[in-house]
């Protein structure tokens, strides 16, 4: 296609928690369209990395635990050492704890919310100063139908992702003049292994299926088109904007 406005040739993204589930098919889809991958997770997968290489692009996993706040400095500069600059940032990684609220230990609660939100805004900090000081950068945070809604025994999720969305806004207002667009993806349910405990439930996969106007769990698959829009050109005018990608679950 002539001028295409998707093409993420010679573009350098950062996926955190890229290794499986959601965050391989981000990473996948962002390399299908041209762009560089550095994954940043706890585990390598080599797998993951042979794959993504495949296309024809860079691929590296950079060991690291997002709960090491002090690092994220140390973690900006030495990818910077190497590809010079960063043009897209996509937080995926995220964890899940399920417990009745009446009893929601403060220990799994503190864990959820350094992951799922404090992590993410201090990513946005840290990758946000380089991308602030170029004019350009496209963070992608990954939200929920959790940043909209309560659910069920994960008030701890909730609270994050709705944490995500917000700040994603307040990012967005400064950061929107200076060439940095910061939005969201809001995936409904998709099946990986954050959610098999909800699968293996027959009682709320049912339930869960029945609201899903697209009559199925989603495929990690189904995100990666939005991704590479939030991360293309085609997208320069949009910030602050979550796209929700759930099978039409929220409009039921
Ligand atoms: P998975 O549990 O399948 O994958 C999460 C990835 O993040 C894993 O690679 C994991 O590493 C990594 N990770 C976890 N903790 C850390 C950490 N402290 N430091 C670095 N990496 C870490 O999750 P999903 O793919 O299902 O979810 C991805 C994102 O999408 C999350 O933010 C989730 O909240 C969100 N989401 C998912 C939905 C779904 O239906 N699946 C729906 C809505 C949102 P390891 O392999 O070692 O565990």
């Amino acid at each position: 296609m002539k001028n295409n406005v998707f093409d993420l040739s010679g573009k350098n993204a950062v996926v955190t928690g890229g290794s499986r589930g959601l965050g391989k098919s981000f990473a996948l889809s962002l390399a299908n369209a041209g762009a560089n991958i550095i994954i940043v997770d706890i585990d390598r997968n080599e797998q993951t990395e042979k794959e993504i290489a495949a296309l024809g692009v860079n691929c590296e996993t950079v060991v690291f635990d997002l709960a090491n706040f002090a690092n994220y400095d140390e973690l900006v500069a030495s990818i910077l050492s190497k590809y010079q600059k960063i043009d897209i940032l996509v937080n995926n990684a995220g964890i899940q704890r399920r417990h009745p609220s009446a009893n929601f230990p403060k220990a799994d609660w503190d864990l959820v919310l350094d992951i799922n939100q404090n992590a993410v805004f201090f990513m946005c900090q840290a990758f946000g100063r380089h991308m602030i000081e170029k004019g350009y950068g496209k963070i992608i945070n990954i939200a929920s139908l959790l940043s909209f809604q309560g659910g069920l025994t994960i008030p701890a999720y909730a609270a994050a992702k709705s944490a995500v969305l917000g700040f994603s806004k307040s990012l967005s207002n400064e950061w929107a003049s200076k060439g940095v667009n910061v939005n969201c993806i809001a995936p409904g349910y998709i099946a990986t292994e954050m959610n098999t405990a909800l699968m293996n439930d027959e009682v709320r996969n049912r339930q869960i299926l029945e609201r899903i106007p697209a009559g199925r769990w989603g495929n990690p698959e189904d995100l990666g088109g939005a991704a590479v829009f939030l991360a293309s050109p085609a997208s320069d005018y949009i910030n602050g904007h979550a796209i929700v990608v759930d099978g039409g679950w929220m409009g039921r």
